[in-house]
């Protein structure tokens, strides 16, 4: 048996979100990279190492102890370190003793995790109630000054960790890893350059993907006899290394998905990267190319998941985890809090809407929708079905497909079928309930309805709001 110890900083977006500057961000996305080889380090003498068998994942320390007696020590010392690094982060602690960790994970961890068993580790609270709060977060309270675009500040431990690392190029976070791969650089001057790059200059979308289903694929894995998972030509898909495969397809994935971006001039990455950890996503893109990598990422991510299932060459059926994602469109000097706040609660109503099974888009616009629209939601198969339709659509002028989207909020499919007839733009018509149908099974599909094989028909509505971006 064998002794496992995961430590996880939680609420990642949120804890990246906390600073009003990309840099801040970025040296706080830099930090959770960093936080395995912090945890390396404090490791010295302790009898743990690090966990062999798990991913790369930003964020996450995995740990290998000799004994389970050992946890409660080991913890305390890469908790402190970590502290150190990281301190305004929310920590979560689990350790489970099985047979190999994809067992531990699957079998003790995260239900651990999922029935908030795990131990939490929270920033020190200030030990003065009255103390003002920091200048550039607004959340802890400030407990030093730092001199900020020349002007001295008071600011929380965080903000100054975050502020005073300078050493960032030297750190591997996935932003770093992309460009190599990509032969690019990293987006130099934030959400203003990156809106740039598009073509309404003014605006970004974020994406927030995440796979579906993840923690129900690594059962089902965990409850096959570990010799059956060992086809002799895939001897290297063993169980062992199915964390780091994750880690490896989402990052092919992102890669692809930003190689199919194109008409960007420079050397310059299309996006901006925040947050890679095994399927968990969160970037940046000029608004007008966030459909085109969206799709590529989750179509790419899919595939390589069947792929890797396929490999395994199973006698029992086992259904390959999938990616969905939410998107928000949004003025580049929108606050980024509440972008990553909307982006991660539609995903979190995706799911809840019962959308684990098939890859699906929600997605939001707040540059004409309001703060509290609650975002639509359409699966990728949809999409690739629609997609000459919806290029279509984007293709017609923008006057015709406002008029039209009033014709439709005023006087319903009808009225957005004559005004369609007395322009002679016919971009619209597919979009539209076929005459003598069942109006109930043409109706627009909803998230509750949504399954992978069911009959969905992307309303003209929906399509609307895609092709403004699309
Ligand atoms: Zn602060």
């Amino acid at each position: 048996m064998r002794t496992y110890l995961d430590i996880a900083a939680v609420r990642i977006q949120r804890y990246l979100a906390r600073t009003p500057t990309l840099r801040g961000r970025r040296t706080a996305s830099a930090a959770l990279v960093d936080m395995r080889s912090v945890a390396a380090e404090a490791l010295a003498g302790t009898g743990a190492w690090l966990n062999a068998e798990a991913g790369e994942i930003d964020g996450v320390v995995s740990l290998e102890l000799d004994s389970p007696d050992d946890v409660d020590r080991v913890s305390a010392v890469v908790l402190r370190a970590l502290r150190r690094r990281l301190p305004g982060a929310e920590f979560q602690v689990v350790w489970a003793t099985d047979l190999d960790y994809v067992t531990a994970y699957a079998e003790q961890m995260r239900p651990t995790i999922l029935s908030g068993r795990s131990r939490v580790d929270l920033p020190t609270v200030a030990e003065l109630p009255l103390a003002a709060l920091c200048r550039l977060c607004g959340i802890d309270p400030a407990v030093t000054t730092a001199t900020l675009d020349d002007a001295e500040r008071n600011v929380c431990a965080d903000c100054v960790e975050r502020e005073s690392w300078r050493s960032l190029s030297a750190s591997r976070t996935g932003e770093r890893r992309l460009a190599s791969r990509l032969n690019r650089e990293p987006v130099n001057g934030g959400f203003e350059a990156l809106a740039g790059m598009g073509r309404r200059e003014t605006r970004i979308a974020v994406i927030h993907a995440d796979g579906n289903r993840i923690g129900a694929f690594f059962r089902q894995l965990a409850n096959i006899p570990a010799e059956r998972l060992r086809a002799p030509e895939n001897a290297h898909l063993t169980r062992d290394k199915l964390a780091l495969e994750l880690s490896k397809a989402t990052f092919e994935a992102l890669a692809e998905a930003t190689m199919s971006v194109r008409g960007i001039p420079g050397r310059s990455l299309p996006l901006i990267l925040h947050v890679l950890g095994g399927d968990d996503v969160l970037v940046s893109v000029p608004a007008d190319h966030a459909w085109q990598f969206a799709r590529a990422l989750l179509a790419g991510f899919n595939e390589r998941m069947s792929r890797l299932v396929r490999g395994l060459d199973l006698e029992v059926e086992i259904s390959a985890p999938t990616m969905s994602a939410a998107m928000v469109f949004a003025r580049h000097d929108e606050s980024f809090t509440t972008i990553v706040a909307l982006a991660e609660s539609a995903l979190a109503r995706g799911k809840r809407a019962g959308a684990g099974r098939s890859s699906w888009l929600c997605f939001h616009d707040l540059t004409t929708e309001g703060r509290h629209d609650e975002g639509s939601v359409v699966p990728l198969h949809e999409l690739k079905q629609r997609q000459d339709e919806l290029t279509e659509l984007a293709r017609a002028p923008r006057s015709f497909r406002e008029n039209l989207a009033l014709a439709l909020a005023d006087g319903g499919p009808e009225a957005a079928l004559a005004h369609s007839r007395r322009v002679g733009v016919t971009a619209g018509t597919p979009f539209l309930p076929r005459r003598g149908s069942d109006p109930a099974r043409e109706a627009e599909h909803t998230p509750a309805g949504m399954d992978g094989d069911s009959p969905t028909r992307l309303g003209l509505d929906t399509a609307l709001r895609i092709a403004r971006w699309w």
